[in-house]
């Protein structure tokens, strides 16, 4: 994939967004985000991305049971879903794990290995993007 893999951001905070956006498109990545739930729910009827990074706080239908209802898409079976959230509670990283998700990312991110632990969880093929 020339273009890079797409991922979709589910994320309602807007610095928080942005900073991840940045990272990613910088490393090659094709971004689509969305705010809360329904969003990302409507995104999805015509995009399957290639990994979700997904806020654990959203208003509305909170990140974990999003999680759990898109893993249940045929189509989203084989997407890695990674959890990103401010809270590191003893615990949360299993129940996240547990509840669907592949990976698990601690707010604020870290700068220096955000893009490599987003590429860990992607296919060989699919994290080869320009330099
Ligand atoms: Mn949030």
């Amino acid at each position: 994939m020339s273009g890079g893999a797409r991922i979709l951001v589910v994320e309602d905070n807007p610095q928080s967004l942005e900073l991840v956006e940045f990272l990613l498109e910088e490393a090659g990545f094709r971004i689509v985000s969305a705010a809360n739930g329904d969003q990302a729910r409507e995104i999805l009827e015509d995009l399957v991305p290639d990994l979700v990074l997904m806020d654990m706080q959203l208003p509305g239908t909170d990140g974990l049971t999003l999680v759990g209802e898109l893993r249940r898409r045929p189509e989203l079976r084989d997407t890695p879903f990674v959890a990103l959230t401010a809270h590191a509670l003893r615990g949360d990283r299993e129940r996240f794990l547990s509840g669907g998700c592949d990976g698990y990312i601690a707010k604020p991110i870290d700068v220096g290995t955000f893009v490599d632990v987003v590429r860990g969880h992607l296919s060989p093929a699919e994290s080869e993007g320009p330099r």
